[in-house]
């Protein structure tokens, strides 16, 4: 951060990102208070593709950084630690992580490694008596999440989600709108959640990693966006899953599911995840007095938005930059998002998918109760 320009972005995204944590009505105001309290030190795990942006944003962030590595490839470690300025000291691989818990410089560990090995890694990291912070989903089903949420409490760590979204300033202000009634009662949800997926030896596609296929890693944004744009959770769900290449998408790896949630109030969403088809980010919501429609609405950004009140107009920041510094602020003040990223709200995502999953097996109307 040499220049004076990029200092002051560091100044203004880091209070963005402040500012959104309990206070969405003074959500931009400019400071210039300088950052004086402590900085989650955070180690990565994992050191793969959204490993490589989660560090990028955090060289902006005001109160976490990078001080850890964790990896199972060596020259990834040397790499890195260059790259980031992690020290020897603080690099580890999947055999000798738990001494984390001797190393005073790691606070928390941020796992983002495939899905099916988030629960064990997150136990251990807890067992170390670090906080947890897991990529999303935060499991492959709604036991190996509670598990995750009752070795967290049990060694009094936090467990966060990587739900980028909770901090991302346009879904927070829609977020906020429905809160304060500017849609009426919200009535319906659209969700449409889905890209191609390429090589078909990757992790995303072996059921044991992935824990499925495309509801696991995209249509999870449909499930956790259709909760927290009617603020309601759903009360059953149906779902019709379609397949046209067995070979690539196996048994339990899902290609395309479309699915309906069901809500107390009566609101209904119909939602499609998918590996088969582009051009799918897109969030639709209408209440009893207005509606909004968000395109794309939880890729990488800048998040593109239309309510009857006209177009959403909040400044894009880089939204793991976002929720790096919410989280500090979560672990060291106990503040909230908007909507809260804690082991608990994982779990109700996982009970949804579990259900889900049921549907489109069975054919039937399933109920949930998260
Ligand atoms: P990648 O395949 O790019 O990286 C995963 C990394 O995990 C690997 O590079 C490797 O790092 C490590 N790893 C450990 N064991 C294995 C294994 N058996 N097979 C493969 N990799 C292994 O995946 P992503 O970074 O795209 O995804 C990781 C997690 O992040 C997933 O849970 C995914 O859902 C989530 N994610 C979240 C996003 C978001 O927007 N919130 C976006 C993209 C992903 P090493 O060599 O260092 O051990």
């Amino acid at each position: 951060m040499g220049t004076r320009r990029n200092f002051l972005e560091k100044i203004t995204i880091s209070t963005v990102g402040l500012s959104l944590i309990n206070s969405p009505a003074s959500l931009f105001a400019a400071s210039n208070e300088t950052y004086q309290g402590p900085e989650l030190k955070v180690a990565l795990m994992g050191l793969g593709s959204y490993a490589g942006r989660v560090a990028d944003a955090m060289q902006d962030c005001k109160r976490a950084k990078i001080t850890g590595l964790i990896s199972g490839t060596p020259s990834k470690l040397k790499e890195w630690g260059d790259k980031y300025d992690v020290a020897e000291k603080n690099r580890y691989n999947y055999e000798n992580f738990d001494a984390i818990k001797d190393n005073p410089e790691i606070d928390a560990v941020y796992i983002i490694t495939p899905n099916g090995l988030h629960k064990d890694q997150a136990i251990r990291v807890a067992k170390a008596g670090k906080h947890v912070i897991s990529e999303k989903p935060m499991g492959i089903n709604a036991a190996e999440g509670q598990a995750m949420v009752d070795a967290c409490k049990a060694a009094n760590v936090k467990l966060l989600i990587g739900y980028r979204m909770h901090f991302e300033p346009k879904t927070v202000a829609v977020i906020q709108m429905r809160k304060d009634g500017e849609f009426g009662q919200p009535k319906f949800f659209q969700g449409q959640s889905g890209f191609v997926i390429g090589d078909p030896t990757q992790w995303r596609l072996d059921k044991k990693l992935a824990g499925g296929g495309a509801m696991m890693d995209i249509g999870i944004y449909s499930i956790n966006g259709a909760r927290y744009m009617l603020g309601e959770d759903p009360i059953w769900v149906t779902a019709q899953e379609t397949k046209t290449d067995p070979e690539k998408f196996k048994e339990g790896v899902d290609e395309t599911i479309q699915f309906q949630m069901g809500f107390p109030s009566g609101a209904v969403a119909n939602c499609l995840s998918t590996y088969a088809m582009n051009n799918l980010d897109r969030f639709f919501m209408t209440g009893s007095d207005g509606f909004v429609e968000m395109q794309p609405s939880t890729g990488y950004g800048p998040i593109e938005g239309n309510t009857h009140k006209g177009k959403l107009t909040q400044p894009h920041v880089t939204h793991q930059t976002l929720q790096m510094d919410g989280m500090a602020a979560i672990i060291f003040d106990g503040k909230q998002p908007i909507v809260p990223v804690d082991g608990e709200e994982g779990v109700k995502d996982m009970k949804i998918i579990d259900a889900i999953f049921e549907a489109a097996k069975t054919g039937g109307k399933v109920d949930v109760k998260v």
